[in-house]
C-alpha cells in the first residue's frame, strides 16, 4: 500500500484539502482479524433471545444517539465535502438516525432470524425428522461506505445497520472523497462504544485511497460477506476478489442502474406538464446523483412533445449544485460524450451558470427507440444531471423493457385508460427490477419490513438482496437446520410453546 494521505475536493470551489493518511497494511489486517476473533468469542451468545439487549443492539441505540448529539457539525463538514447542502443532509441524517433505531428494533426478532419448526411426522411416507431452522450470523462484514449518501449508505449507513442488526463484526471503509467526515464518524462511533461500554471490535473503520486497501479487506480470510455502493467497475473487481478466494465469500454490490419510467399515452397527453416538470426535476436533484434516479424516460412517439418541452423548460430554470468530486464529474461529462455521439441521438446540453468546482452542464437527450435497440451504450447509466427520452411507438415498448438490463427501480405512468397497455408491460418490468412504481417517481426509498432496493445485475450483484430496509440483514444470515434435537439443546427462538 502507498501509505499516501487522503485528499479532499471542495466541490464548489476545487479547493485540495489533505486529510488522514491511508490506513496501512498490518493495521487493515489486524483489524480484520479482532472482528474475526471477536466473533468467535460471541458464538454462544446468538442462542439468547435479544429483546434489545444485546451488544450490537445497544451499539445501534448509542450510534443513533451520537449522530444526533453530533447533529450540526457532522453537517456542516459534510456540507463542506460534497456540496449537497444543509437541507438535504439534515433529511439524510434523520433517516440515518430512525434506520439505526429501527435495526436495534429489528434485531433478534422472528423476521430477522426467521425460525420454522416442523415437527415430526414418524407417519408420513416417507416419514419426517424433527427439522428445526433458524438464521445465523453469516460472519464479519466488509462495508463500502457510497459518496452519494455520505449518512444513509455511508460508515453508518444501512449496510453497517443491517449487519450488526444480523450480529455480524464490521469493518467499514469510508469514502476517500470524504475523509474529513469520515474522521469525525470514526470519532462518533468511538464515543458510542465508550458510553455504551461495548467492544470496540464490533465496528471498526478504515480509510484508503487507493484499491489496495479494499481488496486487502475484500480477501482476509476473516471476513465472512461484503456490502458494497458505488461503481459496476469497482463492484465488479470486488466480486472477482472475494470469487478467488480459497474460500469465496458473498459481495452484495449495489453498482449501476438507468431506472426506466414508462408513460402511457392518456397520461402523456393529459399530464404532459406534470411529466416533464417532476422527470427534469428528478434529474436536477442532488445533480442527479441518485441511484434511483430514472435516467430513461420512454414516451409514446406521437405525445412525446409536451413531455419533451416540459422537461427542459423545468432543468434550464432549476439550481443544480456540483457533483460530488472531481472524479464523478469526469465520469459523467465522459456519460454525456459517450450517449450524444451515437448517430440519432440529439443531445442538449444546458447552460451552467457556474462553472468551478464540479460543476456541470445538466444535459436531455431525445432518440428514437430502433436506435436505442441498436446501441446498447444507451442503456447504461449516466450518474448525474442527464436523461435521454426514448420516443417509442407504444406497440415497441415492450421490446424495449426486455432490452434493459436489471434496474433498482421502474416507474410507470398510466391514466384509467392506459390500464392495459400497464398489463402488458408489469409482467416483463418486474422481471427486470426489484422495485415498480406507479405514477409516483421511485426516487425516494422509504425503510421499511416490505422495502426492496435491488434487482438484476449489474443494479447488484445478488438479485436477491436488498441493501434497503429491514430485510437488508436477511444478506448477512444464513439458515441452519437442527435435526432430531431435544428442546433444551435448541436456540430460544426454536423451542416452541407447548412442546
Ligand atoms: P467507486 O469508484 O466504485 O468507489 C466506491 C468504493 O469502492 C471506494 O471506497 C473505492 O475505493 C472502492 N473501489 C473502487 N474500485 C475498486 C477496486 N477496483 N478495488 C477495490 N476497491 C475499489 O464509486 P464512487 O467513487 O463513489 O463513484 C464513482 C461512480 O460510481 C459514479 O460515477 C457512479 O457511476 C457510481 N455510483 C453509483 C451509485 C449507485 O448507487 N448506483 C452510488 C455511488 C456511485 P478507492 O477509491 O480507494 O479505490
Amino acid at each position: 500500500m502507498s501509505g499516501t494521505d487522503l485528499a479532499s475536493t471542495d466541490p464548489r470551489t476545487g479547493e485540495v484539502r489533505t486529510a488522514q493518511p491511508e490506513t496501512p497494511a498490518g493495521a487493515v489486517d489486524a483489524v480484520c482479524a479482532g472482528a474475526g476473533d471477536l466473533f468467535q468469542e460471541r458464538l454462544s451468545s446468538w442462542d439468547a433471545p435479544d429483546s434489545g439487549t444485546s451488544e450490537p443492539s445497544r451499539l445501534l441505540r448509542f450510534l443513533a444517539d451520537q449522530l444526533d448529539r453530533n447533529r450540526d457539525e457532522l453537517i456542516a463538514v459534510l456540507d463542506r465535502e460534497t456540496a449537497l447542502g444543509s437541507a438535504r443532509l439534515a433529511g439524510e441524517h434523520a433517516r440515518t438516525v430512525f434506520q439505526l433505531r429501527a435495526f436495534a428494533d429489528a434485531a433478534g426478532t422472528d423476521r430477522v432470524l426467521q425460525p420454522i419448526v416442523d415437527t415430526a411426522d414418524p407417519g408420513r411416507v416417507p416419514p419426517r425428522s424433527d427439522q428445526r431452522r433458524i438464521n445465523v450470523p453469516i460472519g464479519p462484514v466488509v462495508v463500502f461506505a457510497a459518496s452519494n449518501f455520505p449518512l444513509a449508505f455511508g460508515i453508518l449507513g444501512g449496510d453497517t445497520a443491517s449487519a450488526l442488526a444480523a450480529r455480524c463484526p464490521v469493518v467499514v471503509k469510508g469514502h476517500p472523497a470524504q475523509p474529513f467526515a469520515g474522521a469525525l464518524i470514526e470519532k462518533i462511533i468511538a464515543d458510542a462504544l465508550a458510553a455504551a461500554d461495548i467492544d470496540p471490535r464490533w465496528l471498526q473503520v478504515v480509510h484508503g485511497g487507493s484499491v489496495d486497501v479494499g481488496r486487502r479487506l475484500v480477501g482476509h480470510p476473516a471476513i465472512a460477506a461484503v456490502g458494497f455502493t458505488g461503481s459496476t467497475a469497482g463492484g465488479m473487481a470486488l466480486v472477482r476478489v472475494a470469487a478467488e478466494r480459497r474460500i469465496p465469500i458473498p459481495v452484495y454490490a449495489e453498482m449501476g442502474s438507468v431506472n426506466p419510467t414508462f408513460v402511457g399515452r392518456h397520461a402523456a397527453v393529459e399530464r404532459a406538464d406534470d411529466i416533464g416538470g417532476g422527470w427534469a426535476g428528478t434529474l436536477a436533484a442532488s445533480a442527479g446523483q441518485l441511484c434511483t434516479q430514472p435516467g430513461l424516460l420512454i414516451v409514446p412517439e406521437d405525445a412525446a412533445d409536451g413531455i419533451v418541452s416540459a422537461a427542459r423548460a423545468a432543468l434550464s430554470q432549476a439550481d443544480i449544485i456540483p457533483m460530488l468530486a472531481p472524479r464523478l464529474a469526469e465520469t459523467f461529462a465522459a456519460g454525456v460524450e459517450r450517449a450524444a455521439s451515437v448517430p440519432g441521438v440529439r443531445m442538449q446540453r444546458l447552460a451552467q451558470p457556474d462553472s468551478s468546482g464540479c460543476a456541470v452542464p445538466a444535459a436531455i437527450g431525445e432518440v428514437d427507440a430502433d436506435t436505442v435497440l441498436a446501441a446498447p451504450e444507451l442503456l447504461e447509466e449516466i450518474f448525474g444531471p442527464a436523461g435521454l427520452v426514448v420516443r417509442c411507438p407504444v406497440a415497441r415498448m415492450p421490446d424495449l423493457a426486455r432490452a434493459i438490463d436489471g434496474s433498482l427501480t421502474a416507474a410507470i405512468f398510466a391514466d384509467p385508460g392506459d390500464t392495459e397497455w400497464a398489463r402488458g408491460l408489469i409482467p416483463i418490468l418486474r422481471t427486470r427490477v426489484g422495485r415498480l412504481t406507479c405514477n409516483t417517481w421511485p426516487t425516494g426509498v422509504s425503510v421499511g419490513w416490505a422495502t426492496v432496493h435491488g434487482g438484476p445485475w449489474p443494479a447488484t450483484s445478488v438479485p436477491h438482496g436488498t441493501s434497503v430496509g429491514l430485510t437488508a440483514a436477511w444478506r448477512f444470515l444464513r439458515p441452519v437446520a437442527f435435526d432430531g434435537f431435544p428442546l433444551d439443546l435448541l436456540p430460544a427462538a426454536l423451542r416452541t410453546p407447548g412442546e
